[in-house]
């Protein structure tokens, strides 16, 4: 993502130059050079950018650059996002840029007890990153007021639409002052989100980065056809290359991200998994864990993972493909972070080869077709009813035995640190890739289609 601006030429005070210059940014990102000097002017913005752009910087810098002091503390900014994992990591970038200043922030989401949430808005704050249920619980207790909000952020707004947040929003907009600063982002323009901004921002600047094609094509992306029985083979075949070394996997249910965690540790291949129905503690010692390369796999689901906010994930592999194509986009995005390059690896079996259509219309790009040992010509050649999956009762699908049935997730993830840093390679795992395996050219690319 080369950028001509420096942040020396974006009027940061030397409190947040100083905290940039800890974290290494050498540039601003697009999103950042275009968004902030219209922000420091006070404008509402409207920007269409995804997570992995540097879109958090892009409002947190201004932010706390443009906050008064006063005390006793208010809240004066708000921040709304749609996943407690996204909420924590902007109360993270709260935190880093902000090191050399003095605001105090929170976050609030549900899941947890609110108890520790209410008594950090208590000791006083002036930022608070929400997501929304949580939020209006809270104000429908009283607990906190939004009456001193000079800075208001919807963050990912296409997302928090597809959650069924729209309502929650409202109200808490009904809440804000009418006279602050207001940003809103979103990946994706539609009417809908359209309509939402409008009602939000006034005379605001419109600011659009890396539109989903273009953030998309630094990523490597292939497929393989595969038939489901054999996906639990392809992966461990994958995971057993050198190259493969922090690889994030997506799975559509919660159910099957545990049950291929479990098969990959019973399979010496360390790994955990996030989803909705894990406790916030297991999340965050997951993702900690992930982060810190004690774990070589993290499985999760689409909104578990929305936002994941970790930088050199080698591999994004979707073990399932996503029923909505600009979910494909979101996974892979979390690969080839702020300019990073990327991997992406796609199962895709019979039943899903029109998810692969949609997506392939979507990125308006044909993805590359590996040849492999699993090949699935069936897959590759799926049309019509076998294209789809099966009506929703006969989803048994028993023929992915291989996975232990109701085990519960997580059998002894985390507890072999050195499978961050040393690939697994069970010998007898090596037979089947191209004999170049341990290079960098494992697989033979099949020539484009079309
Ligand atoms: P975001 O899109 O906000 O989730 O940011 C994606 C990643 O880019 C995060 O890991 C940030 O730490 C990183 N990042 C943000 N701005 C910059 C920058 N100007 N230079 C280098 N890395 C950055």
């Amino acid at each position: 993502m080369p950028n001509k601006t420096s942040f020396k030429d974006l009027d940061l005070i030397p409190e947040i130059q100083k905290a940039l210059t800890k974290q290494k940014y050498k540039t601003p990102t697009p999103i950042q050079a275009k968004s902030i000097p219209g922000l420091l002017k006070g404008k509402d913005l409207i920007g269409i950018a995804q997570t992995g752009t540097g879109k958090t910087a892009a409002f947190v810098l201004p932010i706390l650059q443009l906050m008064p002091e006063k005390y006793p503390r208010k809240i004066k900014t708000l921040v709304l996002t749609p996943t407690r994992e996204l909420a924590a990591q902007i109360g993270e970038s709260f935190s880093t840029y902000g090191e050399f200043l003095k605001f105090k922030h929170t976050v609030i989401f549900g899941g947890v007890g609110q108890g520790l949430q209410v008594q950090a808005i208590n000791r006083g704050v002036d930022i608070v990153v929400a997501t929304p249920g949580r939020l209006l619980d809270l104000l429908n207790q009283k607990k906190l007021t939004l009456k001193d909000i000079e800075f208001f952020v919807l963050d990912e707004a296409d997302r928090m639409l597809d959650m069924g947040f729209i309502n929650d929003i409202k109200k808490i907009i009904s809440k804000l002052p009418p006279k602050r600063q207001s940003l809103f982002f979103s990946a994706t323009m539609s009417p809908k989100i359209n309509e939402l901004a409008k009602s939000l921002l006034r005379n605001p600047i419109h600011v659009e980065v890396a539109p989903q094609a273009t953030t998309v094509e630094i990523i490597e992306q292939h497929v393989f056809f595969v038939n489901t029985p054999s996906k639990d083979k392809l992966l461990l075949e994958l995971l057993n290359h050198n190259h493969l070394k922090s690889v994030l996997i997506f799975t559509r249910t919660k159910h099957r991200a545990n049950k291929v965690a479990l098969f990959l540790n019973k399979n010496k291949i360390s790994s955990d998994a996030i989803h909705g129905n894990k406790s916030q503690t297991a999340r965050t010692r997951a993702l900690k864990d992930f982060k810190a390369g004690k774990i070589k796999v993290l499985v999760a689901t689409d909104i578990a993972a929305r936002g994941i906010d970790i930088d050199n994930i080698s591999h994004v592999i979707n073990f399932e493909l996503p029923n909505e194509p600009e979910s494909y986009v979101h996974r892979i995005g979390r690969t080839a972070r702020a300019g990073a390059e990327g991997t992406a690896f796609s199962f895709c079996a019979a039943e899903e080869r029109n998810y692969l259509n949609d997506i392939e219309k979507l990125i308006r790009q044909k993805i590359n077709v590996m040849d492999h040992e699993f090949h699935s010509e069936t897959a590759k050649n799926a049309v019509g009813a076998a294209a789809k999956p099966p009506p929703r009762k006969s989803s048994g699908r028993n023929s992915r035995s291989r996975f232990n049935s109701g085990a519960k997730p997580r059998a002894k993830s985390g507890s072999k640190p050195s499978y961050g840093s040393k690939p697994n390679s069970t010998s007898k795992n090596k037979k089947s890739f191209s004999k170049k395996s341990e290079t960098g050219n494992k697989f033979k690319k099949k020539p484009r289609r079309n």
